[in-house]
């Protein structure tokens, strides 16, 4: 393990001082993993949102500094960090004007590997994504037809002798192309059979050097943003029953496991985006002198920034909260939902307000603020939208009448 990482393995919370942890704020983390981020300014952004090309520059010197591993445990050639760690380092990369969409995944995937797989697949997978041998990035779960509502997925995967044969459809998987691994959810009972609609739905990891153009086939969608996300075809695709992790028919329970770490991780990023675009609308505030003042000593202009402002440093408390009682081992899906809906809403705000601060410059590329205002509207959308964590918070928080 990369040895500056190596200083802060194995500072996992208990219980008892869960409370501390919304205080830990990491400086040592942030200066590091802003050194890295200065060596990605933002032309090299830029040029990738070009050129729609995946930043494996980036994405190797992450994973070579260990920062990528640092939810992976020791034993297991990780730094074995806490999830607010975690959190301060995609806070940091997104702060700093980077982005961690690349590579983000790897970090919330590998959770379901590590609660739920054997100690064989553990083993033969978490050494290598820690290493960066093998990359992790790729999670096939939405569907056309079906989108937010996951366990109506139909993707199929029937158990043939010692293999499974999968037929179906993906949409929105990102980093497929770019992914050695992918974590797929695929129904193996048919939805007429189980009890609970939640039930027959499987996870599996599938080594995508051995499939595509044997059964599975990528195709790349364009979008607004460069997120490297594609279409996913399976026509009878044959995967070894190996393949399988936990149990068959469990895989809705697991993949549940992990979205409150990974909507933690989705609000860190958003408050590091936030904070970029208050920091660039208040320096360009300052120097813009326009009918003879700077502009930033216009309320109209000074005030959004400041209530954005407020607002991410609110969504960062709840994130904090989040990520404390997740690494106590304590429920947070309360947390951890709002916390990912308020830093995507702060972020948005922040953009906007960045957008006006800027005026018409904000539409010039070369200023880099259109680009990350594009970006950073997918945090309102997925992995999980507000609507849905609005559904979440009124059903089973408050206990309003479900709609579905
Ligand atoms: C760039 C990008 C990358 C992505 N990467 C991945 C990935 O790697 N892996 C993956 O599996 N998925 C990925 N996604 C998918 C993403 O998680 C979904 O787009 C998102 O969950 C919404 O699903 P949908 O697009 O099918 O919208 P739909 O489910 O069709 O919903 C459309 C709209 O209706 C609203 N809506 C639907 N039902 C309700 C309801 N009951 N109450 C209130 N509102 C409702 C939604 O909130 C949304 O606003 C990605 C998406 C994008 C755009």
């Amino acid at each position: 393990m990369n040895e500056v990482v190596d200083q802060f393995a194995g500072s996992s919370l208990s219980p008892e001082n869960a409370s501390i942890a919304i205080g830990e704020d990491w400086p040592e983390l942030r200066e590091q993993v802003g050194r890295i981020c200065e060596g990605f300014p933002q032309d090299y952004w830029y040029r990738l949102d070009q050129n729609d090309e995946y930043p494996d520059d980036f994405v190797n010197a992450l994973t070579e500094s260990g920062y990528l591993a640092a939810l992976i445990p020791e034993e297991y050639g990780g730094s074995g960090l806490s999830l607010r760690a975690a959190s301060v380092i995609l806070e940091t990369i997104h702060a700093s004007g980077c982005s961690a969409f690349a590579c983000h995944a790897q970090m919330y995937i590998m959770g379901t590997v590590l609660r739920h797989g054997s100690d064989e697949q553990k083993r033969q997978y978490l050494p290598k994504i820690a290493k960066g041998e093998l990359r992790l990035q790729a999670f096939g779960v939405t569907e056309p037809t079906t989108g937010s509502d996951t366990t109506q997925l139909k993707t199929r995967a029937v158990k043939d002798g010692d293999d499974y044969v999968v037929n179906g459809q993906k949409i929105w998987t990102s980093r497929a192309r770019q992914s050695d691994l992918m974590l797929l959810l695929a129904r193996t009972t048919a939805a007429d059979e189980v009890k609970k609609r939640t039930d027959g739905l499987s996870v599996f990891l599938v080594d995508l050097r051995e499939v595509v153009g044997k059964g599975c086939e990528i195709r790349p969608i364009k979008t607004m943003v460069n997120h490297n996300t594609n279409e996913v075809f399976f026509d009878n695709m044959r995967i070894p029953a190996s393949a399988l992790i936990g149990e068959e028919g469990k895989g809705f329970k697991y993949i549940l496991s992990g979205m409150n770490a990974e909507r933690v991780i989705g609000a860190a990023e958003c408050i590091g985006d936030g904070r970029w675009f208050v920091e660039k609308a208040v320096s360009y505030a300052k120097e813009r002198i326009v009918f003879g003042n700077a502009i930033g000593s216009n309320q109209a202009v000074a005030h959004p920034v400041a209530r954005a402002y407020a607002e991410i440093q609110a969504a960062d408390m709840m994130t904090r909260q989040a990520a404390a009682l997740f690494q106590a081992g304590l429920d947070c899906g309360e947390q951890a939902n709002i916390a990912k809906m308020l830093a995507s809403e702060a972020a948005w705000h922040a953009a906007e307000a960045c957008f006006t601060t800027y005026g018409g410059f904000a539409f010039a590329c070369e200023y880099h603020i259109e680009r990350k205002w594009r970006e950073c509207r997918l945090a309102q959308t997925g992995p999980v939208s507000t609507n849905m964590i609005l559904n979440y918070v009124a059903q089973t928080v408050l206990g309003l009448p479900r709609s579905y």
